[in-house]
């Protein structure tokens, strides 16, 4: 249970739009931060280790636009 298969493991995270589950390198991984005026947004975490939660989002420009009027970030 511990050591098989775990050589070549991908982890895979779904996009929080189209639901589709892919490994993680091929997805964008956006994390909420509150900037200075109090806003909260989602930035694009490019080395994917920024704390806090994260939203992945796949590569279709579908996706991102539908992102930009996502709101489940917000909560
Ligand atoms: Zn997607």
């Amino acid at each position: 249970m511990h050591k098989a298969i775990r050589k070549n493991h991908t982890p895979v995270r779904r996009c929080v739009i189209c639901r589709t589950n892919l490994p993680k390198s091929e997805l964008n991984r956006y994390v909420c931060i509150k900037t200075e005026s109090g806003e909260i947004k989602p930035v694009l975490d490019e080395e994917q280790v920024m704390p806090g939660r994260g939203y992945y989002i796949c590569n279709s420009p579908e996706c991102e636009k539908r992102f930009a009027k996502f709101r489940g970030w917000r909560k």
